[in-house]
């Protein structure tokens, strides 16, 4: 049964988690969800020892392993946060390769692969399971010399099939939620083969339920050799996240990946432009420049591309999200944000438009236009925003200018707009994210961050964005 080892298990408990608070579980649930958890994933033995004390022990080791792998405080103690992750939407590929004995060097000796769909889910067209497919393949033919034929009958490369509950692989399906899907690495037989959990909901364009390129695509790098990543941002992460299907571009993690394996597409000239992949930012590089940065209900969120971190003041973490994992509507690489406690709302803004949050949720009515400000029609772009919570004034900057806005009176300030540095002395480049925290008004430029007196608007001191944002 060696062989089944290799099988890749895909994991999802509830994906919806985040938009609707479940009370926490008791801890006998707790026990049980990271029991499952550590035995499916983290090679923790099944409940057999009755010396507890060994037990506590394997399982702390194990906890910590987890701990480790994704980021969190290492305690090896079952806290919340852990919990909370145990109980995200994954992939149940064991995230450590020497659970999985899916090390080393699993990978198809040619480059022409078949596959061939068995069956099809009633949640979704056959049209649509075939696009998904096609597409989520597509996704690794783009970078390397990969190429798939689809078969209809015999044994292909890749069976694709549409399973519930136990399917004689020795890893069953557990119903909706848990495991959605498992896939297996290179080898002969049942190497390659990817069965997704017919319990769930797939589904083709929408944000709800599970997206099946997403899934398939993700199962499909299993399919090729790749292991899970450690990196938040790539597709091979272990948690299910949704992204936009319709701008979906392989995560440069991902690309290393696959191109260890086999090599770049022989067929792209790699003098012609092609859009870079996606880099996931990283708080350590000393050149990260923030697109945003808000307050939202006590917490600070920074914005960067297609990610947001969120933390507490001086906290020493912070917690990375796709943005799209969280607001589907909301667009990546926003302008400015800030938030109006006058309104108890985060606003948005990109471009001409503006989106509103309301608390984690997206409120009702928007996007709407940035004209609700009263900015006079010739500007166009917004790159920050600073409110001030004395006086409710909003103060926009464009490029070298500000404009003020009276949140109260519902007007432009008369006597704007006003070069930047002149409101600001001291401020002479350019600003990209700004926010007011304890008295201080922060403005970003570049990788710097310019604290001045909120009340008086002198410059104290400049700091690195590590000062809020640790590395
Ligand atoms: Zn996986
Ligand atoms: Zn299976």
């Amino acid at each position: 049964m060696k062989s089944y080892y290799k099988l890749c298990v895909l994991i999802t408990l509830v994906v919806s988690g985040y938009t609707s608070p479940i009370a926490p579980p008791a801890d006998e649930d707790r026990e049980n969800i990271a029991e499952n958890y550590l035995n499916r994933l983290y090679g923790l033995p099944k409940q057999s020892s009755s010396d507890t004390e060994r037990r506590s022990s394997a399982m702390s080791l194990r906890l910590k392993e987890m701990q480790q792998f994704f980021g969190l405080k290492v305690t090896g103690k079952l806290n919340d946060e852990t919990v909370e992750v145990m109980k995200k939407p994954r992939c149940g590929v064991p995230d450590i390769a020497a659970y999985s004995t899916f090390a080393g060097d699993y990978k198809w000796k040619k480059h022409d692969l078949t596959y061939r769909i068995e069956n099809y889910t009633p949640d979704m067209s056959v049209a649509e399971v075939d696009d998904s497919i096609k597409k989520a393949l597509q996704v690794w033919a783009d970078v390397t010399p990969l190429r798939f034929t689809r078969i209809y009958s015999g044994t292909a490369d890749i069976m694709i099939s549409f399973v519930v509950g136990d399917h004689r692989d020795g890893y069953p399906f557990d119903g909706p939620n848990g495991f959605l899907a498992h896939a297996f690495p290179p080898y002969e037989g049942l190497g390659g083969d990817a069965h997704f959990d017919d319990d769930e909901t797939f589904l083709y364009r929408s944000p709800e339920g599970y997206n099946l390129f997403l899934v398939a695509a993700h199962e499909f790098g299993h399919s090729l050799g790749l292991e899970h990543s450690q990196d938040r941002g790539a597709l091979m992460y272990p948690t299910y996240v949704y992204r936009d299907v319709d701008t979906f571009s392989l995560p440069q993690d991902d690309v290393n990946g696959i191109q260890s394996l086999y090599g770049p597409n022989p067929d792209v000239n790699p003098d012609d432009a092609k859009p870079t992949p996606p880099v996931t930012p990283n708080t350590c590089d000393p050149k990260l420049v923030l697109d945003a940065v808000t307050m939202l209900r006590g917490e600070i969120m920074f914005f960067k591309g297609s990610f947001f971190w969120r933390s507490y003041p001086l906290s020493t973490t912070a917690e990375l999200h796709l943005i799209k994992s969280f607001w589907p509507e909301i667009p990546d690489y926003i302008d400015a944000a800030f938030e109006s406690p006058l309104q108890d709302k985060v606003f948005l803004i990109k471009g001409q438009k503006v989106w509103a949050l309301y608390g984690y949720d997206v409120a009702q009515g928007y996007p709407q236009s940035l004209s609700m400000f009263r900015l006079p029609k010739k500007v166009k772009k917004i790159d920050a925003v600073l409110y001030d919570e004395t006086s409710h004034k909003i103060q926009f900057f464009v490029e070298s200018q500000i404009y003020s806005y009276d949140e109260e009176q519902r007007k432009m300030e008369k006597g704007y707009p006003k070069p930047v540095e002149v409101v600001f002395p001291g401020m002479t480049g350019k600003v990209t994210a700004a926010f007011q925290y304890k008295g201080f008004n922060y403005l970003f430029s570049g990788s710097k961050v310019f604290e001045f007196g909120s009340y008086n608007n002198k410059l104290f001191r400049v700091l690195n964005n590590n000062y809020f944002l640790p590395c």
